[in-house]
């Protein structure tokens, strides 16, 4: 049993939660900031170039000024990794109510967009929270006695699709479901592009929507799938998206995707369920890790897929 000297206070919960979702609304991580400061400085239409320039300058402003760097707060989530070791004071019934409560507080702090209404009255209380809002994820850590939360504002109304392919579709088929995703929502305006894609391969329907989430929002720009033949997809797959040509807020240009991650999971032998989501381009992500003295440490990367995610054998 954990001694009360190890357990992680509710107040330093609260305080991680609530820092966590003030620092994802406001400020971009540096690898997207720098991803943004890539796509403008290699971009060879000059509307397009502005309008990156524009993005970047916007990401600063925001954080210059303490504000939200987009007017939509989209749909506010946690994804906590809670380490083996790890006894959150009060239980994760605690840890539920701190996450609730520091969504509530952070859109009445600074201003956030009251996104979440009821589906059919369309009731808003007008602070984020509600039925199942926010969400909340979990994974879990071997040999560690922190726990982490990772705030993420998903931008809301688009990117995120299902299809059911077979084993005989193969490669081409994931390359066609991609381009048809990224035209479907283009055309439609509901894409705020240069997006990242997230792939999620295999297991079940719920389950590749859930990975394709996580694969858009909470792995770093650059980063490649640890399995060889999925990190040589998601290259082909950076680069079919950017021959759209799309561009930035669809208005042509030369980066209409940041990057594409992609996750596996072991699936049934006669399909191959495939989801794909889009993290648009206000790129808002912050991670907390906690420790039992209650001190807190923040950074962009959230390290969510580690191998213990990712394992394949029994152990
Ligand atoms: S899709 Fe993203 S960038 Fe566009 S309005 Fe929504 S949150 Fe903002």
């Amino acid at each position: 049993m954990p001694t009360a000297l190890d357990l992680i206070a509710q107040e330093a919960i609260y305080r991680a939660a609530y820092e966590a979702n003030r620092r994802a609304a406001v400020a971009v991580p540096l690898d997207g900031l720098r991803a943004y400061e890539r796509a403008r400085d290699g971009e060879s239409r000059p509307l397009a170039r502005y309008v990156l320039a524009q993005m970047v300058d916007n990401f600063k402003l925001a954080v210059a000024e303490g504000r939200p760097m987009c007017g939509d707060t989209g749909l506010p989530r946690y994804y906590v990794k809670i380490g083996n070791e790890a006894a959150p004071e009060g239980g994760f019934v605690a840890l539920e109510r701190a996450l609730r409560q520091a969504v509530a507080e952070v859109t009445h702090d600074i201003q956030l967009r009251a996104n979440r209404v009821h589906p059919l009255t369309r009731r808003n209380p007008g602070n984020n929270v509600g039925v199942f809002a926010p969400s909340v994820d979990y994974s879990f850590e071997p040999d560690a006695d922190w726990l982490e939360i990772t705030a993420v504002h998903k931008g809301g109304l688009f990117g995120t699709d299902y299809r059911m392919l077979f084993p005989g579709d193969g490669i081409d088929g994931i390359k066609r479901f991609l381009l048809d995703n990224m035209a479907a929502f283009a055309r439609r305006g509901l894409s705020c592009p240069p997006v990242t894609v997230g792939v999620g391969i295999g297991g079940a329907k719920d389950q590749c929507v859930r990975l394709s989430k996580e694969a858009a929002c909470l792995r770093v720009q650059g980063d490649r799938h640890p399995d060889p033949t999925v990190a040589a997809l998601e290259d082909e797959l950076t680069e079919l998206g950017n021959k759209t040509g799309f561009g930035a807020m669809g208005l042509g240009g030369d980066t209409t995707v940041l990057d594409v991650h992609a996750e596996i999971a072991y699936t049934h032998t006669g399909g191959t369920p495939v989801a794909i989501s889009q993290f648009c381009h206000a790129y808002r992500r912050c991670t907390a890790r906690l420790y039992p003295d209650g001190h807190a440490e923040y950074r962009g990367d959230p390290q969510w897929f580690t191998p213990y995610y990712r394992r394949e054998g029994i152990s």
